[in-house]
């Protein structure tokens, strides 16, 4: 159980009924004066008022009307509600103004209109977002149930790699991926755990996997060594230490050698996601294949896709799905998605003026400016 004040971002591991009518009592949408309601009526005179929190019993026949404010409960004998702005007030009496709608039961909201008393307010497994804390709250819910997070173990392979405190000499890189990949985690609300680097030895990858997929985690995500080189030997350790692939390379750029696989435990299955090590094709991987795939299990969380205009020409010519860095901006005509320099996976420096992915399906040749293409927010 968590505090309210701490659940958002969490996973709801109970359904949520309404402990009450939602709204609990019939109340006025709107400043007024409520009325019963009779079509032949067009003025009453004022019988009292009612504020919000502060009730009144008012006995009323069909020619009184009570001034109510929005949110002020109703007594039982009124159905309608007119608002202030419809009527002409005079002295201890309102007319009705003579082009003002009228209808019986308008501007009442009534009691258990939105949630009737002891139904699903919220169901298991949502991800919690502050519009389910209102709901919440409303239902009376101090303490809520949440599900432990997932441990995502993190593992970047390769020669190449320094940690982000070293100075990169030589041949040498920071083992960026390692920071992007904890960041992605702890944003769709999971536990992050740093397992490092490691070098492109084959035994001392075997014995981190094994040991990884040993110790408590509930998904690894490695990051290079996928691929075709010579001492890409992740893939392979995975075949020998009897990890279920589910699909190897998919027809997409970047991020084309991304491998799925299953670990089988007594107790669990853990999902493996092995993504390339080139840092644009991590973080594009990341966003399509585990927050996609993770978020919409919980009910309600999807990536967000917006249809855009070009406002620059994109030169694509074979069969993959291209997801192309881009900056979407809203202006008053519309959604335009513009592409940021350089595309190459390995830039980092580009990747971060992005805010979005344009999709560019197999299918499409060479769309131009103008034409209008679906971007993923990032
Ligand atoms: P690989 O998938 O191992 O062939 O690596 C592809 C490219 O990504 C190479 O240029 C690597 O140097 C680079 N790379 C691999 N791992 C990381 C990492 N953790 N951070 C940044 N770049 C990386
Ligand atoms: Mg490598």
């Amino acid at each position: 159980e968590k505090d309210i004040t701490d659940s958002v971002g969490e996973v709801i591991a109970e359904d949520i009924l309404s402990d009450i009518n939602l709204p609990p009592f019939s109340n006025s949408a709107m400043d007024g004066f409520a009325v019963k309601f009779n079509k032949n009526i067009k003025n009453w005179s004022i019988s009292g008022e009612i504020s919000a929190g502060n009730y009144i019993h008012s006995d009323i026949n069909d020619l009184s009307a009570v001034h109510i404010m929005t949110g002020a409960k109703i007594p039982d004998n009124f159905d309608t509600v007119i608002p202030v702005e419809d009527t002409i007030i005079r002295e201890n009496e309102i007319i009705l103004n003579t082009n003002a709608r009228y209808s019986f039961g308008m501007n009442v909201r009534k009691k258990g209109e939105d949630l009737p008393k002891n139904s699903l307010a919220i169901k298991k497994g949502t991800f919690l977002k502050p519009q389910h804390i209102a709901l919440a709250a409303a239902c009376g819910k101090s303490h809520i149930k949440i599900y432990d997070k997932l441990k995502y173990g993190i593992l970047t392979t390769g020669d190449e790699l320094v940690d982000i405190n070293e100075n990169p000499e030589n041949d040498k890189i920071r083992a960026s991926n390692l920071y992007t990949l904890i960041a992605a985690v702890k944003e769709i609300g999971q536990t992050p755990v740093n397992l490092g680097i490691v070098k492109d030895d084959r035994e001392n990858i075997k014995e981190k996997i094994s040991s990884s997929l040993n110790s408590d985690i509930d998904v690894l995500i490695t990051t290079g060594g996928v691929s075709v080189g010579k001492y890409d030997y992740v893939k392979d350790i995975f075949e020998e230490i009897g990890i279920t692939k589910k699909f190897h390379k998919v027809n997409i750029r970047p991020g084309k050698p991304v491998l799925y696989g299953t670990f089988q435990k007594k107790e669990k299955t853990v999902l493996i996601f092995a993504l390339p090590g080139n840092p644009v094709s991590a973080l594009v991987t990341f966003n399509l294949f585990i927050k996609d795939i993770l978020l919409s299990g919980y009910n309600n969380s999807e990536l967000v896709r917006i249809n855009a205009k070009l406002s620059d020409d994109i030169d694509k010519s074979d069969s993959k799905r291209h997801f192309i860095r881009g900056e979407l901006r809203n202006l008053s005509d519309g959604f335009i998605v513009s592409l940021v320099g350089n595309q190459s996976s390995g830039n980092l420096a580009q990747m971060s003026k992005a805010n979005c992915l344009i999709v560019i399906e197999e299918d499409r040749i060479n769309p131009r400016k103008g034409e209008i293409a679906e971007c993923i927010m990032i």
